[in-house]
Formats: structure tokens, sequence, C-alpha cells
């Protein structure tokens, strides 16, 4: 029975194995982690993370030939092909820093994998990493090797959070990049024969190492680029009045630009233009310094690190606006904390997080929508939770502060049913409401 142990338990870790052992009953799928609280949640039945059908398939395989533990070195050096699927934030300090990938958690994890090993074995980059980390772990793991063969292999991932599951089951490409070597090719040989158990052939390719690791941020850069048209775009039909939906559409007919990636939602302006935290909290800064705001929802797939919403949040809590958040995934607590931490302190790793126990005094964390929306001036919506769409908004209505104000972040309510109730709306890339179009120019 072919081993696998999995280094990092997180987002990418976690829904990876969890489909490797699902889609292939025969081989014994180990993931560790060194932050045993994430451990114990992916024993339990409150998983760590949220992504639709991720339960499911847990369920399915846990126990059986799925296994999560703390026990990490054991298992490494057990394993015929360890996945190292570690955080690699950029740096905060130091050479690059703000720039460059910080590999600190990846260099300690080949030098763990080099001490304990026993067997040879096939290690495999599952973390963005910038060209030719593959090179810098080789050497690591060759200097310490007491003589056993190790083949590095890059195989990057592609998933989005949120479509996690789905992306696993159905991906467009898996990419495997390793040596041109007989020992290489072998090793790129048992990788692939790995995926095999459900993806078509053809769509698993395989590459030189370089190429590998370069396509993957080829990838994101090319994703940022074409977000960061639409966010353009989206501005333009703000200020024109057309509608970014309908623009994508016709736009994305066009077989040489295709339909994906042209939505315009603020999760998207958040990556690509964090510093400049959206125009929606810019409308709100403005329009109720001081003053109360209520936030439906604030983070996705129970992510919250680099999610718009927290820089949304932080960006009104300096202006004193009071809080109301609801989020039907996100633990209360989470919420609380990592809207009191530095960005910085939120790229780590959770088990180097500092440990906030002051609770912001202007952030009430409810229970649901109705609670949160209660006495408001406003409510943003920050990401599309199917129940947001079928929310009671007369109901909403009747118990905020007029002028009530929706501002859409992911473009999810009906707009003109809500301008019927009342409503001062604001949707992203939508013609902008009357009220708003008078809105004083912020900078
Ligand atoms: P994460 O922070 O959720 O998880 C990483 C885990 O690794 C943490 O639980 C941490 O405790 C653990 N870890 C760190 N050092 C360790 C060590 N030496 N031994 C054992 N465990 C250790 O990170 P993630 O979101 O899963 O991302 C992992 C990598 O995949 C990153 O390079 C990321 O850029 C990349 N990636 C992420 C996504 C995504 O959507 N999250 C998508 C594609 C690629």
């Amino acid at each position: 029975m072919v081993k696998i142990c999995c280094i990092g338990a997180g987002y990418v870790g976690g829904p990876t194995m969890a489909v490797i052992a699902l889609k292939c009953p025969k081989i014994e799928v180990v993931v560790v982690d060194i932050f045993e609280p994430r451990i114990i949640a992916w024993n339990s039945d409150q998983l760590p993370i949220y992504e639709p059908g991720l339960d499911d398939v847990v369920k399915q395989c846990r126990g059986k030939n799925l296994f999560f533990s703390k026990d990490v070195e054991k298992h490494v050096a057990e394993a015929d092909i360890v996945f190292v699927s570690v955080n690699t934030p950029t740096k905060t300090q130091g050479l690059g820093a703000g720039k460059a990938a910080d590999l600190t958690y990846w260099e300690s994890a080949a030098r763990m994998i080099a001490d304990v090993s026993k067997s040879d074995k096939i290690v495999v980059e599952k973390s963005t990493v910038p060209v030719k980390t593959a090179e810098a772990i080789e050497k690591i793991l060759t200097h310490n090797s007491k003589g056993i063969n190790f083949q590095i292999l890059s195989n990057p991932e592609f998933l989005a959070e949120g479509t996690a599951i789905q992306d696993l089951f159905n991906p467009d490409r898996v990419l495997i990049g390793g040596r041109e070597t007989p020992e290489g090719q072998k090793a790129i040989q048992a990788l692939k024969d790995v995926y095999a158990h459900w993806v078509p052939a053809e769509r698993i390719i395989c590459t030189n190492l370089w190429s590998a690791e370069l396509s993957k941020l080829a990838a994101n850069a090319f994703l940022a680029q074409r977000i960061s048209s639409v966010n353009a775009m989206s501005a333009l039909c703000e200020a024109t009045g057309a509608d970014v939906s309908e623009v994508s559409h016709a736009i994305g007919k066009d077989t040489r630009i295709g339909p994906k990636v042209l939505e315009c939602k603020c999760g998207f302006w958040w990556i690509v233009f964090p510093e400049g935290y959206l125009e929606l909290g810019l409308y709100l800064r403005v329009q109720w310094p001081q003053r109360g705001c209520k936030l439906l929802e604030t983070g996705r797939a129970g992510d919250t690190r680099e999610t718009p919403a927290i820089g949304v949040c932080q960006g009104l809590l300096g202006d004193k606006a009071i809080l109301s958040i609801y989020d039907p995934q996100v633990p209360q607590e989470l919420i609380q904390r990592d809207l009191s931490m530095h960005k910085s302190e939120l790229d780590k790793p959770p088990h180097l997080r500092p440990v906030n126990s002051v609770a912001i005094e202007q952030v009430t964390c409810v229970g649901d929508a109705y609670e949160a929306a209660k006495g408001a001036h406003g409510i943003c919506i920050l990401t599309e939770w199917d129940e947001f769409k079928t929310l009671d908004y007369k109901k909403i209505y009747n118990n905020m502060n007029k002028p009530a104000f929706v501002f859409d972040g992911r473009n999810v309510v009906d707009i003109e049913k809500l301008r019927q109730i009342g409503f001062i709306v604001y949707s992203i890339g939508k013609p902008l409401d009357a009220w708003l179009k008078d809105m004083p120019a912020v900078a």
C-alpha cells in the first residue's frame, strides 16, 4: 500500500488529501500539522475550514484511509510520498519584505524530512513557492540524506477557496514537474498514477521542475491582470450607468476572452488593491463617521485572513463606526481576533498569531442577519452566502435607521426590489442609485 503524508493541514493540505483518500481507497493518507488545535478540529465534527462538500468527503474516508495527526515525524518517516503544503506568507521583514515569499516554514519542513527519513521518498512541493525553490530544497535534503534518495516534484495547487472540492474533483489540469532524469521521470509517473484514479490523462500535464513552479506564479499573475481589468471596467460602469454584469456577459462571449473571472466582486478588489480598501468602505466612511454601521458577513470558507471584509471593517473601525457582524460560518472569536490584528500578523499560521483576548468595543458579533441589521444605518454584504439572497429585506428595512443603505459587495441582492422597499442601494459595478451620485468625491 502506497503511503502518503502531507505536512500542513491547512486550506490546501486538508481538502486535497481528503479527495486523494476518497478517490484512492488503496492509498493511506495522513495529514500532519504542528498546530494541534487544527488536527483536533480535523478529527472532530467541526472541521477547521468550511468548503461545500468537504464534510461529506472527510466523513467517507476518515479513520479508513485518511488520518489527521500531530505526530509529524513518525508519519513523514513512514511515507513513500511526502506533500509539503505549509504556508508561504509574504515576508514582513528583512530582504524582500512586502514582496518575497517567506520560506521559513518550507525550509524547516525540509530539514525535518531529511532528519527523520530512513527510506527513499518523493517530496512534493504543494505550496506556492518562488521558481528554483525545488533546487534549494534538494540541496537541504541531499546534504543530509545519509544515502537516502529524494526526488523532488512540483505539483502546485490551483484550487480556489469556496469551490475547493469541486476544483479538486474536476480540475482544469493537474501539473506535475520533475527532474528530467530516469529517477525524476519515475517519480513523476508515481504521482501521475495517484491522480489518474480520477483525473483524465489528457488533463495531467508533466513538465520540468521549473516550468511547473513558474506556471503557478504565471497563472496567478494572469488572473490578477484580468481582475484588475474588471475592476477598472466596473468603475467605468458606475460612472456611466453601464451594468458590469451586462458588459462582462457581452465581452465574455468573445472566445478569445472567455466568460470566467469577469465578475466584479469586492473580494477581488481586495486581493488586487488591498491598500485602497474599497469604494464600498469609503462611501460608508464618508456617510457615517462616528455613527452606526452594521455588516452582514465577514469571510468565506472560514478563512478570514485575506477577505475584503477584514479590510472594510478595520477601515470603518478606524473611523469609529460601530459594527454588528454576522457570518454563518466564521466563529465569533475568530472575527474579533482577526479584526484586532495587523495584516502582517494575519498572514502567519494560526499558532504564531498573537493571542488577543481584547475584544474590540465597537464590534458585536451576532447570531443572525436580522439581529445584525437591527438599528443600523447601513448593511454591507461582503460574501454571497445563499441565505443573504432570500432574507426578508422588508423586515430588515423596518428595523433600520433611515435612510437605510445596502452596500452589496457581491452583487447578490435584487436591486430594484430593495429600492422599492425604500433602501438606497449601492451594488458594485451597477449604475449608481440617484442618491449616491450626489455623494461628495472621496480621494
Ligand atoms: P494554511 O496557513 O491554511 O496551512 C498551512 C499549515 O501548515 C498550517 O496549519 C501550519 O500550522 C502548518 N505548518 C507550517 N509549518 C509546518 C511544519 N514545519 N510542520 C507541520 N505543519 C506546518 O495555508 P494554505 O492556505 O493551506 O496554503 C498552503 C500553501 O498553498 C501556500 O503556499 C499557499 O500559497 C498555497 N495555496 C493556497 C491556496 C488557497 O486557496 N489557500 C490555493 C493554492 C495554493
